[in-house]
């Protein structure tokens, strides 16, 4: 058998940076319009990425099956988004650009994105504004009736489009109302309440999936020409975070088993601003949208230990710590280097709050340079919102804020086209490595997720259909057979178990393990030891699991067993990951990588590469392959924000 390269190869198009997206759709194989209805594509996933991209195909004239675990596409993880949406539009006059957009992301994201892949995207990113206007998404405006635009972090221009603080929702009306229309034509046919839990690979190529459905646990099979996971990201690994709490990695992860190379697993976005747990039997963190650093100012007293109210402590005695260290992006630098350094604050003794974990994000002085009138405009939500979980009303004492797990930028390993390492098998939105690098500015995740769905797969995936035979529906056949009853085995030994411990402790016991070891701050001895406690915690879980009922119905129990298991098992790959990359980049933070001012230090002559990780079985190391990131239009410079 031949071996396996280590290396892998983006297929990046030739050509200078800013013409290869353009020469790629002007040389790529087309699909006749008369063929296009011959081929059918599976979709799994229905937020921002997979209804913009199940509703682009389909309109392209594919036959698609798109899939979503909740009741209505509307309820993915994308409906939470609050604060906005990049584009380079320069609506402002104040120096944005696409050239702009691209050094920011490469520049935020630590030098470990590749250059092509964020070039288009930014060039996107001024296509997805005018699509979603003339969908009729409810941007902001402003005075004059023009597309109104604030600030997010990591950038010194104001690019992020808002809706108020749902831009995540009315986006996700907007791909809802498009897929709408195609399954309402008879173009798309949507499975709700089904859950993807294996990966059909036959002759080495993506062939179909096997689903359970979860109103009566019946396992189907589904066969495709193509298929495409929008599954979202997995930071519910850390049990607390800002996900929704269904947000899970079983689709990837089971891609990943069936040979789709996993990319930079570990690195995972900490955001600076959420509400900090309150007490231990939490099960869910609250996000407060990164919007409001454009006018609420971070700070801790300047003494440990410093309980008095926050009103009653003078100016001089406060610690407006990111303007004093970062002056040049103040309570706006990017949220890795945010979240550390309010970790540090509050390692020092200088946190507030009953726990000491948490800063604060005061409004006083802009309520009172622009008016109670303009905050509630620009954010009236998310102060009731805040208002409403924490009994603490921010109009008049400052929030209290700290950070959580809250994005991923690692996921399944795509090439330019968008295909993972598994021929017909496509990966989008927060389900792929993405474009974030190391670390993810806000507000580019809903940018990369419409930019993959509605403008770059529909286009690359039709040189992977134009190359193939439309294959016939029929799901018979060894591949099937082998993913199928594999599913019912593994379904069967969960009920089987008769153990007494609940699905939730054992996830909290991972999350907690996972948050110490493998969070905001990675150490070797740290992340040697999550490698021996996972799987011992794996291995209790199997012994010990309680799930009541059977496996052929309505099981909520069932479903989220079989999450925590991958769970289990891809937290592993995770840790690997951090142990083998000796650097600090982004929001991956060795203790044994800093600079003398406490800074993430890369390694570029040994790390400039995206890790990726391919499986080889239950019981071996799986292999580590890399894809080497050539900066050939940026140079590559040390971050700095001050
Ligand atoms: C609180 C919060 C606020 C945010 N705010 C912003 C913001 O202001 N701006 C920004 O750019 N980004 C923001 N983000 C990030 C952004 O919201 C997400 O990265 C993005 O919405 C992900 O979209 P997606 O389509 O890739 O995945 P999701 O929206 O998570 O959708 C995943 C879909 O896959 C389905 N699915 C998953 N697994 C399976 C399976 N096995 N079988 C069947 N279906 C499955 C789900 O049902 C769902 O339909 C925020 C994130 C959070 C947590």
């Amino acid at each position: 058998m031949a071996e396996t390269p280590c290396i892998l190869d983006a297929r990046i198009p030739g050509g200078p940076l800013a013409d290869k997206w353009q020469r790629y759709q002007a040389d790529v194989k087309l699909v006749s319009p008369a063929n296009k209805r011959k081929y059918r594509v599976i979709v799994v996933g229905s937020g921002l990425a997979g209804a913009s991209a199940a509703a682009s195909l389909a309109e392209l004239g594919y036959q698609v099956d798109c899939f979503t675990f909740h009741d209505s596409p509307r309820r993915a993880h994308s409906v939470a988004a609050q604060g906005g949406i990049n584009a380079a539009k320069n609506y402002r006059n104040d120096g944005d650009s696409v050239e702009r957009l691209f050094r920011d992301t490469v520049k935020g994201g630590d030098y470990r994105s590749r250059e092509a892949n964020v070039y288009r995207l930014a060039e996107i990113s001024n296509q997805i504004i005018d699509h979603c206007v003339a969908q009729g998404i409810p941007f902001a405006r402003d005075y004059g009736g023009y597309l109104d635009n604030r600030s997010f972090g990591g950038a010194q221009v104001a690019r992020t489009f808002y809706a108020r603080g749902q831009t995540g929702q009315q986006l996700l009306l907007g791909a809802y109302g498009a897929l709408s229309r195609q399954i309402h034509a008879g173009q798309v046919r949507m499975h709700t309440r089904t859950e993807m839990l294996d990966l059909v690979v036959d002759n080495g190529r993506a062939q179909g999936i096997i689903t359970r459905r979860l109103t009566d646990g019946r396992i189907e099979r589904h066969r495709a020409d193509a298929v495409v996971l929008a599954t979202g990201g997995y930071s519910n690994i850390f049990y607390l975070s800002t996900n929704a709490i269904a947000c899970n990695v079983t689709a990837t992860y089971r891609a990943y088993r069936r040979g789709a190379c996993f990319a930079n697993p570990s690195f995972t976005q900490i955001h600076p601003t959420c509400i900090p747990a309150a007490e231990d039997h939490q099960s869910k963190l609250t996000l407060m949208s990164e919007s409001l650093r454009n006018d609420g100012r971070i700070w801790v007293p300047r003494a440990a230990h410093d309980d008095r109210p926050a009103s009653t402590i003078p100016d001089e005695e406060r610690d407006y710590y990111l303007e004093r260290l970062y002056p040049a992006y103040g309570n706006l630098s990017p949220r890795d280097i945010s979240s550390r350094a309010a970790k540090a604050v509050c390692d020092e003794g200088r946190g507030v709050g009953p726990t000491g974990h948490g800063v604060y994000l005061d409004f006083s002085e802009a309520i009172g340079r622009l008016g109670e009138k303009v905050m509630s405009d620009r954010y009236g939500n998310l102060f009731a919102m805040y208002e409403r979980i924490t009994g603490e009303d921010p109009w008049k004492v400052p929030m209290r804020i700290y950070p959580a797990a809250h994005y991923t930028m690692g996921g399944l390993w795509v090439d330019y086209e968008l295909t993972t390492t598994v021929p017909g098998l496509y990966a989008i939105g927060e389900a792929n490595f993405s474009d974030h690098g190391a670390n993810r500015l806000g507000a580019s995740a809903l940018m990369q997720g419409l930019a993959d769905g509605y403008f770059i797969l529909p286009i690359t995936i039709g040189r992977y259909l134009a190359g193939s035979t439309p294959a016939p529906s029929d799901t018979a056949g060894a591949a099937f057979d082998e993913a199928d009853s594999s599913i019912r085995e593994r379904l069967d030994r969960l009920v089987a178990t008769g153990g007494r411990t609940p699905v939730e402790t054992f996830h909290r016991r991972l999350g907690e393990l996972m948050w110490e070891h493998c969070g905001m701050s990675r150490e070797r001895s740290g992340l040697e030891t999550a490698l021996q406690e996972i799987p011992a915690l794996r291995e209790e879980f199997w012994d010990n699991i309680c799930v009541c009922g059977g496996s052929e119905e309505f099981n909520v129990v069932l479903e989220k067993a079989g999450r925590v298991a991958d769970y289990l098992e891809f937290a592993e790959v995770m840790v690997r990951d951090a142990l083998e990359r000796e650097e600090s980049c982004g929001a991956h933070f060795r203790v044994e990588h800093q600079t003398g001012g406490g800074e993430a230090k890369r390694d570029d002559e040994n790390f400039a590469h995206v890790a990726t990780w391919m499986y080889q079985g239950d019981d071996k190391v799986p292999l580590r392959r890399t894809e080497p990131l050539a900066f050939e239009h940026l140079a590559l410079a040390e971050r700095d924000y001050r």
